[in-house]
C-alpha cells in the first residue's frame, strides 16, 4: 500500500534490534485518514468472505478494526489484555509480548464471540504472531471461524506470517518489512 509505504519512510523511526516506532501516525497520535485508507484496503482484500465480526486486540488494533467494522456495517470486539472485574463467562489465552518481554492474560467474553461468528482478525504489527496466535486461540475456543487475519505492518524478518500461514490462517499484510536497522528501513 504505497501511502502507507510513504509514510512510514516519512514519519516511522527504526531502531537496531528491529523496532519500527509510528508514534506519530498509529500508536500514540493518530491520523484517522490514514487509518480509512487502510481500512478501505482490508475492505477490499477481505471482500465476499462472509465476515460478520471483527476483531481485535487493545489497544493499537482498535482504531483500524473499527474503522473497517465501520465500512461494513459490523460490530467490532477487541480482545482485553487484563480480566475485567465485570466480566463474567469468558475465553482466556496466554500471549508473550515480545515488545515487553512479558506474559500476560487476553480474553474475551463468551457474550461476544460464538460459533456463528465468521471472524476477521486485525492488528497493528505482526512480529512474531502471538498476539495473532493468542486470538487465534480464543476465536478457536469459541469455535468461531477464523476467516484471515489482516496487519498494517508486518516484520517479514519475524516469524509471524510463517506461523500462521503454517497454521492454515489467511494473512494480508498492508506493507512487509524486511530489515530494519537504526535509520534504516527495507520493504519486501
Ligand atoms: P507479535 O505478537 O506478533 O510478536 O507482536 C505483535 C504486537 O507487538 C503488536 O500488536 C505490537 O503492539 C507489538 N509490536 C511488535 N513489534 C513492534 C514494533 O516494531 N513496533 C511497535 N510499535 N510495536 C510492535
Amino acid at each position: 500500500m504505497k501511502e502507507l509505504h510513504d509514510r512510514i519512510l516519512k514519519d516511522g523511526q527504526s531502531f537496531d534490534g528491529g523496532i519500527l516506532k509510528v508514534d506519530s501516525f498509529i500508536n500514540h497520535q493518530m491520523d484517522p485518514v490514514l487509518m480509512h485508507s487502510i481500512a478501505l484496503e482490508f475492505v477490499k482484500r477481505f471482500s465476499d468472505l462472509g465476515i460478520n465480526k471483527i476483531v481485535t486486540i487493545e489497544a493499537s488494533g482498535i482504531a483500524p478494526a473499527i474503522m473497517v467494522g465501520l465500512e461494513w456495517g459490523l460490530p467490532v470486539v477487541f480482545i482485553k489484555k487484563a480480566k475485567p472485574k465485570t466480566m463474567g463467562d469468558m475465553y482466556t489465552a496466554q500471549v508473550y509480548s515480545y515488545t515487553k518481554d512479558r506474559t500476560y492474560d487476553v480474553c474475551v467474553s463468551k457474550n461476544y464471540l460464538g460459533k456463528n461468528d465468521r471472524v476477521l482478525f486485525i492488528d497493528d504489527f505482526l512480529a512474531n504472531g502471538n498476539a495473532a496466535l493468542g486470538a487465534k486461540d480464543l476465536i478457536g475456543q469459541a469455535d468461531a471461524t477464523l476467516v484471515g487475519m489482516g496487519f498494517i505492518i508486518e516484520k517479514s524478518f519475524q516469524e509471524g506470517a510463517t506461523r500462521l500461514e503454517k497454521s492454515g490462517t489467511r494473512v494480508e499484510s498492508l506493507v512487509r518489512i524486511q530489515t530494519l536497522k537504526d535509520n534504516y528501513i527495507e520493504f519486501l
